[in-house]
């Protein structure tokens, strides 16, 4: 089968499209072929090392498509099932082999492409909205790229749950797209001071939660947005890692931070079936909306990694084997 592989850390360059044999689904695994595989900044860390793997490895952490076979001991799906899941790697690929309590049945009316993009992005937004900090009827939330992959589904997400959302952008046409999925105000973070906006909006008081996707270049300006003891939920880095921060930072609003991820938040199978059954649920009946930047073919996922890392992107961008 096709697969991208990096068999040494570096940039876009270190993809190679490679001949390997299909893997063997073992115990509690199944054999997946892949029709779509969602596209994330967790692959391209992964590429450059800054998360470590043993090398060569298979990139990819999302896919969608039909169960091939399964090993022993595996209950949640059979051989024909349309399945999609997150947070397993391999799906840059023609096949792959994925541990079968993470995989979750796609009802009859989403397709692939939808439920590949809809995976990781989707229950991330799902935790951070209904978990890590729980929006209820009224909160008040800023969101970092709010036209971006996670960002988008945030935004939809927190106007479901009945709150007041500001989202960041850093073009007008990423703020139309804000603005679109339901965001109140949409901030071009790029031309004013988005504290001082964020200030304005909410009468001096500051927000309840942020939703920092962002990292390096808005870590202390989000903290400055908090109302006391509100909630900076820092889950991501794509301006940069943020430099150590001291705890007496956190003094000044009695702020909680936070950097969660995923991978805590679907400790269980029922905890899985909750969040992506209700992504699925919401886009099988139009309640949420995904954007899919562009569908490139396997052969072209170091393009893709490019134009994800360029900033140039808007929504979800996919793989198609
Ligand atoms: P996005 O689709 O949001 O793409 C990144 C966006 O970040 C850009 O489009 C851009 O939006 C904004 N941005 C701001 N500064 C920069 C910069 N210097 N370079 C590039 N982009 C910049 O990506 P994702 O939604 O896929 O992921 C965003 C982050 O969230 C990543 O770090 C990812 O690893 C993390 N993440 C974490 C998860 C978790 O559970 N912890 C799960 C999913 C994602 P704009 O032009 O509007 O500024």
């Amino acid at each position: 089968m096709k697969a991208i592989q990096v068999k040494e850390p570096g940039g876009p360059e270190k993809l190679e499209l490679v001949e390997v044999q299909t893997p063997t689904p073992g115990p509690k695994q199944a054999l997946v072929r892949i029709a779509a595989s969602g596209v994330n900044y967790i692959d391209i860390y992964f590429r450059a090392g800054v998360y470590k793997a043993d090398l060569p490895i298979t990139l990819g952490s999302e896919g969608a498509g039909t169960v091939e076979s399964v090993g022993p001991d595996v209950t949640e799906v059979a051989p024909g099932d349309r399945v999609a899941y997150a947070m397993a790697r391999g799906s840059y690929a023609e096949y792959a082999v994925v541990p079968s309590a993470l995989l979750v049945k796609i009802p009859a009316h989403v397709d692939f492409q939808t439920a590949a993009a809809a995976m990781l992005q989707g229950m991330t937004a799902h935790y951070l909205t209904h978990s890590t900090f729980a929006l209820k009827a009224g909160d008040t939330c800023l969101v970092h790229a709010a036209a971006g992959g996670a960002g988008g589904l945030i935004v939809q997400m927190a106007k479901m749950l009945g709150a007041r959302v500001f989202g960041t952008v850093s073009t007008e046409a990423k703020a139309a797209i804000a603005l679109e999925s339901g965001a109140d105000e949409a901030i071009l973070y790029t031309h004013v001071d988005f504290e001082a906006e964020v200030k304005r909006l909410t009468g001096g008081r500051g927000v309840d939660v942020v939703y920092d996707s962002v990292g390096k270049t808005t870590f202390e300006k989000s903290l400055n947005c908090l109302r006391p003891r509100g909630t900076l939920a820092l889950f991501g880095q794509s301006s940069g890692v943020v430099p150590p921060v001291e705890p007496a930072a956190l003094a000044k609003g009695s702020t909680f931070l936070t950097r969660p991820g995923l991978a805590h938040y679907v400790l269980t199978r029922e905890e899985l079936l909750w969040r992506a059954g209700d992504v699925l649920k919401w886009l099988d009946s139009g309640t949420l909306r995904l954007l899919i930047h562009r569908a490139y073919p396997l052969a072209e996922a170091a393009i893709a990694q490019q134009d994800l890392e360029s900033r140039r992107t808007t929504g979800k961008l996919l793989l198609l084997p």
